[in-house]
């Protein structure tokens, strides 16, 4: 395969836009009553935000090259480890929970409800710990890295942080019940408003939703979510309802007279790729190294990273 093949491929697999032209070229649009029609069709949409988000940027003269260089590193980094690195982890899981679950639910409306509640307790319980542990937030920590915010930065991710995330929300939600069709196509509304939720104020400047921030994850929350000031800090870690936020108290809404500092507290260059995506792991691994015993040693691998300091 020539380079220019590749890159059209490449490009046409980022827009995931294959299917729908087959769909449209095809003229049948009955499978849009299926679900996997569906998600087909709407595959593009997130891709198609950025796109759109980089366009309104230009247009009022706000489009930083630098804002969009990493997520395009990371992007290519990823494709490429990914190809080598290929772990069915939610298949795993599936396989391994199944026969543990401690209920087995039906296909109807009200068990998705159910279903959609395990999965955002699920969802939490991963980033919470992608937070508050240290060695996963090495996994996380690129992710947040990022000192502005528009949509391209639900591209940013650790490449092994997907297996760990999957591990964790597959395994709760098998053990609890869930349908594994259920849970693929909860996984689908999840991903694509979790990526959504990362549009910018060039996009869409108040991003509160009237009285739906009461319910549901709005991007204006997971602004908030990415922020490193204080009062913001390690909230909001739901991704579609705010429904667990609200139980474990970590929910914290926008407050205009506090504008947002988008980025981690290390000191970090956010335009240096290695120091972004490796940056959490070397200081990790200096600190055990440096640690007395093994108990200490452990400490900083499990304790949360705001207070390594107190471990002396
Ligand atoms: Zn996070
Ligand atoms: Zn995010």
């Amino acid at each position: 395969m020539d380079l220019l093949e590749l890159l059209k491929n490449e490009i046409l697999d980022f827009f995931s836009i294959q299917g729908l032209v087959d769909l449209i070229r095809s003229g049948d649009y009955s499978s849009l009553k299926t679900w996997s029609g569906i998600t087909t069709a709407l595959a593009p949409l997130v891709p198609l935000i950025v796109v759109v988000e980089m366009a309104m940027a230009l247009l009022h003269q706000k489009l930083h090259f630098r804002e969009y260089k990493l997520t395009l590193l990371i992007y290519v980094f990823n494709r490429i480890v990914g190809r080598f690195i290929s772990l069915g982890v939610v298949a795993f899981c599936i396989g391994i929970f199944q026969p543990l679950g401690v209920i087995h639910i039906g296909f109807t409306w009200y068990w998705l409800i159910y279903a959609y509640l395990v999965w955002e307790f699920a969802h939490f319980i991963y980033h919470f710990l992608a937070h508050k542990v240290r060695l996963f937030w090495c996994l996380h920590s690129t992710h947040h890295a990022q000192e502005s915010m528009n949509i391209a930065v639900t591209y940013n991710h650790f490449i092994l942080e997907a297996p760990y995330a999957d591990f964790i929300r597959t395994s709760i939600c098998i053990v609890l019940g869930v349908d594994p069709a259920m849970l693929f196509m909860i996984m689908f509304i999840d991903g694509t408003w979790g990526g959504f939720i990362h549009v910018g104020e060039n996009f869409m400047k108040d991003a509160r939703f009237g009285f739906l921030q009461h319910l549901i994850l709005t991007p204006s929350h997971h602004r908030v979510h990415h922020a490193r000031n204080p009062l913001y800090m390690d909230t909001n870690f739901c991704n579609l309802l705010n429904v667990w936020d609200r139980v474990f108290r970590t929910y914290q809404p926008e407050d205009r007279q506090l504008p947002i500092e988008y980025g981690i507290t290390r000191q970090i260059n956010p335009g240096n790729f290695v120091d972004v995506y490796f940056g959490e792991i070397y200081y990790l691994i200096k600190d055990v190294v440096a640690a007395p015993g093994l108990k200490n040693k452990l400490l900083y691998v499990l304790m949360p990273p705001d207070d390594l300091l107190k471990i002396g």
